[in-house]
């Protein structure tokens, strides 16, 4: 079996110093914030090139919360895209602002910048772009747009840790970005998690705020917040884990390398790294249209696949009150309906990419014989 993550051999390969990080915060007793989460917003921010982090209970949290600090609220509109997973549209309805969508590059699967601007009305204060699979936005044409308007630029990086633009990393390229540490993200927790970084002192204080309850010091409520903090454990086993980090990210980008030669002229659309980019494979996507028959004889040999994301967030029955129907967006419905993740995981040897590719090719070539 080819699982599609495999996240206990990755325990296993750092299992000495996430037992020890682990220890640590048992003998501190401090099991929420606390020193080893500051450390880790220090460490992380420094590597996303970022001023200041803040630490947080989830990836959709740091979304959330990002919108509240950088002053969007009721009434106020935020441009992202259908093409994402939910989070990044639900963050945007808890906050009471109003999700304007445009369609995604057919080739990067992100946000199409010619597409922004006559998406901008007097209400708009944001554009959140999502760095789709690891692979960054294109992300001047949208910092240009937002200038010429006045918009605040909040990046969802929830999938691409240690991604670059033109030799800068994500996290460093807007007002705002936001990660994840989903246990499957390219940099994952043991648990729930989430960070915003960003060089603006004033945010980082809200954000500060915004986490905890308002408290500047105790008993004094200034702003109403959230609990949104991250626990000890996980910042101090997110330290242990961003010192592997650079090392994993080569290693998937080796393994995009070899499905990209494996699957060359299989008449699968394989997926482009664009020439501003460093992508860093959270996931590694196909395009086919025959996606269920090759899904299906896939998992007949035993490998795991996924969907990210069968259906466009405007045509999930959830947001159906956003008001876009069938047709709003071609290049995302026609994707959704086309992609599909190979298993992608820092630990995947070089015998099981070539196991998956040889299964993908069997599966095409059986395909085009009936
Ligand atoms: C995972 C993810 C989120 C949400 O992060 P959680 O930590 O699961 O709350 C938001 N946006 C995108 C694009 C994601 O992939």
């Amino acid at each position: 079996m080819i699982p599609f993550v495999d996240l206990k051999s990755q325990y296993r390969s750092i299992k000495d110093e996430i037992d020890a990080a682990i220890a640590r915060v048992f003998e501190s007793g401090q099991f929420v914030l606390g020193d080893e989460v500051a450390a880790f917003e220090s460490e992380f921010a420094a590597a996303s090139g970022a001023q200041y982090g803040v630490a947080l209970s989830s990836g959709t949290a740091a979304l959330q919360l990002a919108l509240i600090a950088a002053g969007i609220g009721a009434g106020d509109e935020v441009i992202t895209v259908p093409f994402t997973f939910v989070a990044t549209v639900a963050a945007i309805l808890y906050i009471g602002a109003r999700p304007v969508l445009v369609d995604v590059d057919p080739r990067s699967f992100t946000i199409d910048p010619s597409r922004i601007e006559s998406a901008v009305t007097s209400r708009t204060k944001a554009i959140m772009p999502v760095h789709l699979y690891g692979q960054p936005a294109d992300m001047d044409p949208i910092r240009d747009i937002a200038a010429r308007h006045g918009l605040m630029v909040i990046e969802d990086a929830a999938q691409a840790h240690a991604a670059r633009y033109k030799g800068r990393p994500v996290g460093s390229l807007g007002d705002l970005a936001c990660f994840s540490f989903y246990p499957s993200k390219n940099l994952g927790a043991y648990g729930e998690g989430g960070i915003v970084v960003t060089s603006r002192a004033d945010f980082a204080d809200q954000l500060r705020l915004l986490r905890n309850w308002g408290e500047r010091t105790k008993y004094q409520h200034i702003v109403a917040a959230f609990n949104a903090r991250m626990q000890g454990l996980q910042g101090a086993m997110l330290r242990v884990k961003l010192g592997h980090l650079e090392e994993w990210t080569e290693r998937r980008r080796r393994h995009a390398r070899r499905y990209n030669a494996l699957l060359k002229d299989s008449g699968l659309g394989l997926p482009e790294e664009m020439p501003y980019a460093r992508h860093v494979y959270h996931l590694y996507t196909v395009r086919t249209p025959d996606r269920a028959a090759i899904r299906a004889a896939l998992d007949a040999a035993g490998i795991q696949t996924g969907l990210h994301y069968p259906v466009p967030v405007h045509l999930q029955p959830a947001y159906a009150e956003l008001g876009y129907t069938a047709g709003a967006f071609p290049v995302s419905e026609r994707v959704a309906r086309e992609v599909l993740s190979l298993p992608m995981f820092p630990e995947l040897t070089d015998q099981q990419t070539a196991q998956v590719a040889d299964a993908v090719r069997t599966a095409i070539s059986v395909k085009s014989e009936v």
